[in-house]
């Protein structure tokens, strides 16, 4: 069973989708140890896992990625390509001290800086220890009526694309929503499309023909996502998922 994990936010006030950065340093370290780190579509699935980052906060690049390095991980970032400015010069401790409900308050939100940029983003993917996904353009609930599709989905690949100069084939729905519609196209533009859910995947092709993803936000401690009791729970869920198909 190949596991993918999803993460948001390091240090941030906004508790259930943060985790602090000792805490990620011991789980990234835990997960060096027992596991390999995979990108989308990488062979050898058995004994590896995927973990994902998503809205591409500037934390990621301040505290995640060195950890990447240092403990030799991969990980696939999903970037609202909206939120991206190319370059700041806005200090890093500016850039990590506001609070979350602030990142998405108009004056901050339109600085963009919360976000990491593109020359972060490019730096990051040749290191070879990250590759980006698409998380929308604007980081909306996509199962909501008169929601540009084609823009948000297939217009942020090409954003993302045209910027990063790599291949964008992946794509993280936002919040999770989604509907037919949203599904097919996302379907027809990206190889590999990545949903909430705390399930396992048989495959690549996760089930139904999307990716599912445990929760490692608010971890208690390092291993706790690789405790008996949970990994039961993520299987159950598995299989039931698989059943209804
Ligand atoms: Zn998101």
């Amino acid at each position: 069973m190949l596991t993918v994990v999803m993460y948001h936010h390091i240090n941030s006030d906004d508790l259930p989708l943060s985790n602090s950065d000792q805490m990620m340093e011991e789980h990234l370290k835990l997960i060096s140890e027992r596991f390999t780190t995979l990108f989308p579509g990488d062979t050898s699935v058995s004994g590896g896992i995927c973990l994902t980052f998503d809205d591409a906060y500037y934390d990621f690049y301040h505290y995640v990625f060195p950890l990447l390095k240092k403990y030799n991980l991969k990980a696939l970032l999903a970037v609202p390509s909206a939120y991206i400015l190319e370059h700041t010069d806005v200090a890093s401790e500016y850039r990590l001290s506001l609070k979350h409900h602030e990142i998405y308050e108009d004056d901050n939100y339109k600085t963009y800086v919360p976000f990491c940029a593109y020359d972060e983003l490019r730096e990051m993917v040749k290191s070879g220890h990250v590759m980006i996904a698409s998380h929308s353009m604007n980081h909306i609930n996509l199962n909501e009526e008169g929601v540009d599709l084609e823009r948000e989905i297939l217009g942020s690949k090409v954003a993302l694309e045209e910027n990063l100069g790599f291949r964008v084939d992946s794509f993280v729905l936002p919040y999770g929503k989604y509907n037919d519609e949203v599904v097919r196209l996302a379907r027809e533009h990206y190889s590999y499309v990545f949903r909430i859910g705390n399930a396992l995947n048989p495959s690549w092709d996760g089930i139904g023909g999307l990716i599912y993803r445990i929760k490692g936000d608010a971890l208690k401690t390092p291993d706790e996502l690789f405790e008996p009791l949970k990994q039961l729970g993520f299987w159950g869920k598995t299989v039931v998922k698989m059943v209804k198909g």
